[in-house]
């Protein structure tokens, strides 16, 4: 149900358009094909899944014979949460958060995203599965950052490690990880700077402070999520490939959905980063938060 209400933009952009051209379309022809082309494109599908999706869709549509639209359109769906969900490994979108250890995720993402937001949400989410949360506050370099956290904190319940704006985050995470082993806590979520301006210096400071925590935790941090916003299409690519390059980036977290027309954008970021999406953001409250499902979201869109 959440998934449908988030994704009201993209269901009644792109499956309206579907929708429509199967309405227009007697027969599965080469037009046919081109019209459900762009409008794929024009949902970020991403122009090399697209192609890829059109030739399966033919084949299968050769394959057994499908002569009426309508049926091509379940097709569609099919095809789709294939693509989802990909192999193995990337359709298990569970965090990999275990009992009876100190569980360290960390955030990394550029300013704007909804990194804060997403980390509030996350803790609300498992202080309801009954497991104790702590955050860290390692954004130490955009103002307003920590106080932004902290709002989060108070209003989910849970405590932040801070030092004051400017402070090295590393020896933050340090603090940290140090309290959430004093205090048995079972996750910790860890916020980090997105600062653009300066690409070289963010990853490195990505990586000392992974550092840190590798150090204090054998294993840890045992979940890097890439926040991204799907408002912001190729941008969010493009975003997706430098981090990727220089952290080893576990899954993603696509912000926003609620807020695009072009929900394709999971698609092609599934399709071409082989990376998986673990959580979605569908909205700005603390319960807009959910663990991807490829069905789930296919089915949101067409029905
Ligand atoms: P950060 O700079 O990455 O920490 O980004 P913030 O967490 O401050 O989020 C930036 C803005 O995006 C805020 O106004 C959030 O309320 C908003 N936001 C975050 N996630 C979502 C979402 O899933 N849907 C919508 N509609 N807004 C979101």
């Amino acid at each position: 149900e959440k998934f449908r209400e988030g994704l009201t933009k993209t269901r009644d952009s792109f499956a309206g358009k579907v929708n429509d051209l199967v309405s227009r379309y007697r027969k599965v022809d080469e037009e046919f094909f081109e019209e459900l082309e762009e409008i794929l494109i024009g949902a970020d599908v991403g122009v090399t899944t697209v192609m890829n999706l059109i030739d399966e869709l033919k084949m299968e549509v050769k394959r057994r014979n499908i002569q009426d639209t309508e049926e091509v359109r379940s097709v569609i769906s099919e095809k789709l949460v294939e693509i989802y969900q990909g192999d193995q490994e990337e359709s298990n979108t569970a965090l990999n958060i275990q009992t009876e250890r100190l569980n360290v995720v960390l955030f990394v993402g550029v300013n704007g995203v909804g990194k804060t937001t997403t980390i509030g949400k996350l803790a609300h989410k498992l202080k309801g599965e009954g497991k104790s949360v702590l955050l860290a506050a390692g954004d130490t370099f955009r103002a307003g950052a920590i106080e932004q956290l902290e709002v989060w904190g108070e209003r989910v319940g849970v405590d932040v490690i801070k030092q004051s704006e400017g402070s090295d985050p590393a020896a933050v995470m340090y603090d940290a990880v140090q309290a959430a082993k004093a205090r048995k806590v079972d996750v910790l979520l860890c916020d980090t700077a997105g600062r653009l301006q300066n690409k070289v210096n963010l990853m490195k400071e990505l990586e000392k402070v992974k550092r840190v925590i590798e150090k204090e935790i054998p294993g840890a941090p045992h979940e890097v999520l890439l926040v991204l916003d799907a408002t912001t299409g190729q941008n969010a690519m493009t975003q997706a490939k430098q981090f990727s390059q220089t952290t080893d980036v576990s899954g993603i977290v696509l912000t926003k959905l609620d807020g695009t027309a072009k929900g394709g954008i999971v698609l092609a970021i599934r399709n071409e980063l082989s990376i998986p999406v673990k959580l979605v953001g569908l909205g700005e409250k603390m319960d807009d938060l959910q663990q991807f499902d490829a069905e789930q979201y296919v089915y949101g869109l067409f029905y």
